[in-house]
């Protein structure tokens, strides 16, 4: 789907073109405004971005940012990406999504847990510090 877009097969509401991807509106926004910025290549998750594309991508992201900051008059954007779950289409996008101050946006459900003592949030920081 957002491989047809990128082809310009399919339309969309395009912000931008450009060799490090494309941008284009979200069709059920979560503001007016709310953009997705993918890769043309065919790439599922952050995973599989390559090193020496990242700053191409992420720059293209920033850009963005204060684009929609900016061009819309907005207070400030939310910038996300869901990897595999909650990921509604297999192509690799972030979202940029405009918000301002009392826009009621409460983000996402974010449920809260705490560790059950520093021993285990070591563990948890060192597992993750092992697999970098
Ligand atoms: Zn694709």
């Amino acid at each position: 789907m957002f491989c047809g877009i990128v082809a310009g097969e399919v339309p969309a509401f395009r912000v931008v073109d450009e060799p490090d991807g494309v941008a284009f509106l979200d069709t059920r926004p979560v503001f007016k405004g709310h953009v997705l910025v993918v890769p043309r290549r065919h790439l599922v998750a952050l995973a599989d971005l390559p090193a020496d594309a990242l700053a191409g991508y992420f720059g293209l992201v920033q850009r963005l940012a204060v684009a929609v900051e900016s061009g819309l008059g907005a207070g400030g954007t939310f910038v996300a990406m869901n990897n595999k779950v909650s990921q509604s289409v297999p192509h690799l996008h972030t979202h940029v999504v405009p918000r301002t101050k009392g826009d009621g946006l409460r983000g996402f459900f974010w449920p809260r847990t705490r560790y059950a003592d520093d021993a285990e949030a070591e563990t948890y920081a060192a597992r993750i510090t092992a697999a970098l």
